[in-house]
Parts: structure tokens; C-alpha cells; sequence
């Protein structure tokens, strides 16, 4: 009778719109900047950025969007896009981000597979639209962002809206319906190297938690003092969370639109006063390129989050000679995306300069609420000695736990881990590295060379822009890498010149069997290098017979 169950704190649901409604109630005069596709700057405040988006909101509702339907964005990083994240889910709907990047039957498929009922694109996006037009059938109404009239050719889009149109009239109130935390709110794919993509399914509850999470200040340390600019696209994992982050703390935000560029990105970093960014390592090679050519300072600029590959040596000295720190994150679209993140604890601090650089290399440690374990090929787990490598496997809130309507099958194993695809270790310390991509591993003789840490040190030479090592096909140790290389403008290299290089900082069983200067690296939909494309290609390079 007089037992104990639940505590007597107030329940209220984890979700989006509280985001938005604290940062408007808290930090509505925080500016939010967008650069716009004729490349102007749009600016303003929380409390606009709220309004509108509960205009959206009421718009979307009146369309007939309801609880469980997918709304579809193509569109770059801008405050229309913004205010999708806040009003699609605010109604339970699904926002769901699409990557203009993919193949265009990719594109068409991740339409129909999600359902979607309406697609909110940008100008930029017509021409494709009107091209799969006819393959898109569930789409009831196709919405532009911008004004009538932003668009001067006329479309052959059916049922087209205009989004400023669309908003004009509608309240700027709006009461936010109740659901549960555990409501789909935000849908993204997977690139799809190999088959389709794959949809994963975040949740109001994963979204404000992993939001808490990245906020921290052994994470993201984001905070009201901050200027925020996601180079992320909105349609990669949902800029790495940081939409609902920035808001969650109040941090200026800026969006740079889609001219990623190296002058582009940093007259906003300069002039706007980003304190912290967030990308993929050849979006920054792009502006320390600029800073360095013009010899320009990085202004306010404190410290990058960089993720999505390996972040190279190199790039991470040529920021610290800026003044500012390269932190490096590991993550997948599946982890929201934060696993790991490479930031010093008291022990790790007290190391000694050289041994706590190359510790900091490492992908990271793991903030609370993210699990993980190695697992070897016999099924048992590795020990954390920083050298026994296996798959790595994740479980935790923000994590997924399969693919939307099931594709691909069960994912977790009988513990509830998520096998990441990713094989590395973990050291003392807990700070895990890895070694490679289980698909781009290269098992030489039984060994397994590290793809990762041979394109590191090639990215240090100093003719190099983008590297990449993959296995080959060979008789004797079944498979040997090879190295592709991409050069800096003007830059000569030759093979030998490489190998000379590479001789006193690889163990001899590690060099390249062939190195190959080429023209253009194959990318992928995420800005990063396609290793499966080189890896088909050239699987014969070496025993050609
Ligand atoms: P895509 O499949 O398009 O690459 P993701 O962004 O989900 O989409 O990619 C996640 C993968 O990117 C991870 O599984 C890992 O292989 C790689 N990755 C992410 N961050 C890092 C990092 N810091 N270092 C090395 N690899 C990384």
C-alpha cells in the first residue's frame, strides 16, 4: 500500500517544438543567418524563425498533413529549411530530408518507399522534380520555397504552392498537438554504396536527447555564447543534430546555403562570428586552402567538428597553426550522428605533447548514452589494448534499431548492439580509432592493412589533395593495397618521389604495390571519397591474367 513507484517530478514529452518554443521564449532576440541562392544574407531572430514556423505549421496542417505522413525537403542549408525541421515534426509528421546528391532513381525510390505526400523544394530542384514527375505519384503537392514569382520560367509541375504564399495568412500561434516522445520525427538515408538506400528513423525522444547530448561540454560544448554554422548539409543526418542543438542553447546559427566554397565559408566565419563548425574534411581543405592563399585569420572561429572520414594530420596542424581546434567526431546517419568524439579527459591531458596529438587522432571517446563494443571473428570481445581490432557494434538512445519497414532485417544482435559496418579498437584510455570500413579493409597475407592511416600520412605530403588506398586482387597474399592520388593545383608528384616518402613512416609490408596520380577522386552523395568505385575498377590492377 505504502510502496514507492513514481517519483513525483512533473512528465512532459521530449519533443521538437519545445526546442523552438524555449530558444523563442529564451533567446528570441539570437540571430539566425541565412546565405540565399542569389548568395545574399538573409538574418533573423529566434522569435521570427518561431513564427514562421508555426506558420508553416498551420499551412502544412490545412494541406492536410497529419500525424504520420512524410513530408519530402530538397532544398540546401537555409532558414526555409530550417523552419521544415521545426514545423513538419511539431504536427508528427515526418520531416523527411532528401539528399539531391543521390542517382536520380535513388531519389525517385526513397520517395515512394518513405510515402511521401508533399514535397517542399528549392528553385534549384524544379528541373529534377519536373524530371521524375511522373515516377512520384504519391506526391499530392509539390511546394516551392520562396515567393510566387522566385521562379521566372514556368514549371510543369502539377499542384505547385509557394511556400511565402502559403504561410502569408496563417496565425503565427499555434497549439503544438501532444503526442508521444517516441513519434517519428525526422527520416534520412543512407548513401546507398551498395544497393538501395536505407531510411533511418529518428524520434522526437532520440532527436532532444542526442540534442542534450551534443550540447555537453566534453561533446560539442555548445552554448548561448556561441555562433554556430553547420557545413553539413540539413540532408546528411540531419546536420549532425546541430538545427536542434543550436536551439536547444540559444547559439546564433548560421546557414551557408549551397555555395560551400572556401570564400564563401569564410566571409561567414569572419564576419558573422562562428565560434564552431561542423563537416566533412574536404569542406575545410577548401577554406584553410583560401584562409592560407589570402592569408586571412579565422576570426572567432574556436573549434571544428570534423566526422564523416578520418580527420587528417595534416588539416588538423594547419587549423591549430590558426588557432583553432580540430575535434574529431565519428558517427554514422544511424547514430544521429554522434558515437565518439575526440576530446581529452584528466588522464589523457597529463600525456606527454607528442603521445597526447596522436591520442586526440583517435576517433574518440563515448559521451553518455552511447555503448560499444569490438567484436572479434570468433564472437568474443576485444580487449581495450588500442590494438585488438574488430567489428564495432553501438547501442543507445539516439542509435537505430533497424531501417524503416524493415529492410534489412533484424540489426541488433541478442545484446540490442547495432553493427556499424566500422572495424577498429579501443585503448586504455577508452578512446576508440579506426582502422577501416569492414568493405574497405584490405586483408593482405592475413594481415589487416589500415586504409585510413596510410591516407593520412599521404594527405601530409604537401603536393597531395585527396588520397585513397585500396585492395587489389593478388595471387600470393590475396589481396595488396594500391593508392590513388588526387594533387593540389600545380602541384608535380611522381611515384617514386611517394614511395621515397612513405619508406620511414609505414612498416615495409604496408607500401602500396602501385601508386597512381588521377585526375578526379569518384565522391560519393556525402562529400566522400567512393572507395567501392576504385575498388571495382581496379580489383585486376595488379594480376591482370
Ligand atoms: P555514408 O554511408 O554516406 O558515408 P554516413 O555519414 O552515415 O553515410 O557514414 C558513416 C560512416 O562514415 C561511418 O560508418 C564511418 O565509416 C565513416 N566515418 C564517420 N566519421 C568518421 C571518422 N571520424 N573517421 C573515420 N571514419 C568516419
Amino acid at each position: 500500500m505504502n510502496q514507492i513507484n513514481y517519483g513525483l517530478m512533473q512528465d512532459s514529452a521530449l519533443t521538437i517544438p519545445t526546442l523552438l518554443e524555449h530558444a523563442a521564449t529564451n533567446h528570441p532576440d539570437t540571430e539566425v543567418v541565412a546565405r540565399m541562392l542569389d548568395g545574399s544574407l538573409f538574418r533573423y531572430n529566434y522569435k521570427v524563425l518561431a513564427e514562421r514556423a508555426r506558420k508553416a505549421a498551420n499551412a502544412l496542417s490545412t494541406l492536410g498533413v497529419k500525424y504520420g505522413d512524410v513530408v519530402g525537403t530538397l532544398a540546401w542549408n537555409h532558414h526555409w529549411h530550417m523552419e521544415c525541421f521545426y514545423a513538419i515534426p511539431g504536427l508528427g509528421a515526418v520531416c523527411h530530408t532528401i539528399n539531391p546528391r543521390l542517382f536520380e532513381e535513388q531519389i525517385v525510390y526513397i520517395i515512394n518507399h518513405a510515402k511521401n505526400k508533399i514535397l517542399m523544394l528549392d528553385q534549384d530542384f524544379i528541373e529534377l522534380a519536373e524530371r521524375i514527375v511522373d515516377q512520384i505519384p504519391g506526391i499530392e503537392c509539390f511546394v516551392i520555397l520562396g515567393a510566387e514569382g522566385c521562379v521566372t520560367a514556368p514549371t510543369g509541375l502539377p499542384n505547385v504552392l509557394y511556400y511565402e504564399d502559403l504561410i502569408k495568412n496563417e496565425p503565427d500561434t499555434i497549439q503544438w498537438p501532444e503526442f508521444d516522445e517516441r513519434t517519428a520525427s525526422g527520416l534520412c538515408y543512407t548513401s546507398g554504396t551498395t544497393g538501395n538506400p536505407k531510411g533511418v528513423l529518428y524520434s522526437h525522444r532520440s532527436t532532444v536527447l542526442h540534442s542534450l547530448a551534443i550540447a555537453q561540454p566534453d561533446n560539442l560544448s555548445l552554448s548561448a555564447h556561441d555562433c554556430v554554422m553547420p557545413v553539413a548539409p540539413l540532408y546528411h543526418a540531419q546536420s549532425w543534430g546541430l538545427p536542434y542543438g543550436a536551439c536547444m542553447v540559444g547559439a546564433k546559427f548560421i546557414l551557408p546555403g549551397r555555395q560551400l566554397d572556401g570564400p564563401n565559408l569564410l566571409e561567414l566565419i569572419r564576419h558573422e562570428g562562428v565560434t564552431t563548425g561542423c563537416g566533412v574534411p574536404t569542406i575545410w581543405t577548401m577554406v584553410l586552402e583560401h584562409a592560407e592563399n589570402k592569408n586571412l585569420d579565422l576570426g572567432e572561429l574556436q573549434r571544428l567538428l570534423i566526422g564523416g572520414t578520418a580527420l587528417p594530420t595534416s588539416m588538423r596542424d594547419r587549423f591549430r597553426a590558426k588557432g583553432v581546434s580540430a575535434v574529431q567526431i565519428w558517427g554514422m546517419t544511424e547514430t544521429s550522428p554522434m558515437g565518439t568524439i575526440s576530446r581529452t579527459n584528466r588522464e589523457v591531458a597529463q600525456l606527454d605533447t607528442e603521445m597526447l596529438d596522436r591520442q586526440l587522432l583517435k576517433q574518440g571517446r563515448l559521451p553518455y548514452g552511447v555503448k560499444m563494443k569490438i567484436v572479434l571473428a570468433d564472437g568474443s570481445r576485444a580487449k581495450h589494448d588500442g590494438e585488438t581490432a574488430g567489428d564495432i557494434w553501438v547501442k543507445g538512445p539516439w542509435i537505430a534499431n533497424g531501417y524503416l519497414h524493415g529492410d534489412g532485417g533484424d540489426m541488433l544482435d541478442s545484446e540490442g548492439y547495432f553493427p556499424t559496418g566500422d572495424v577498429g579498437h579501443i585503448d586504455q584510455y577508452g578512446f576508440m580509432k579506426i582502422t577501416d570500413r569492414s568493405k574497405d579493409v584490405i586483408k593482405s597475407g592475413g594481415e589487416w592493412i589500415s586504409s585510413i592511416d596510410i591516407e593520412d600520412i599521404v594527405t601530409g605530403h604537401e603536393a597531395v589533395s585527396m588520397a585513397a588506398v585500396v585492395a587489389a586482387y593478388h595471387n600470393k597474399w590475396d589481396e595488396r593495397p594500391i593508392l590513388f592520388i588526387t594533387l593540389k593545383e600545380g602541384a608535380v608528384l611522381d611515384k617514386t618521389t611517394m614511395q621515397d616518402y612513405l619508406q620511414d613512416k609505414i612498416v615495409k609490408w604496408w607500401m602500396p604495390d602501385d601508386i597512381l596520380i588521377i585526375d578526379e577522386m569518384p565522391m560519393t552523395a556525402t562529400g566522400k571519397i567512393r572507395k567501392l568505385t576504385l575498388r571495382e575498377q581496379y580489383w585486376h590492377h595488379l594480376m591482370p591474367e
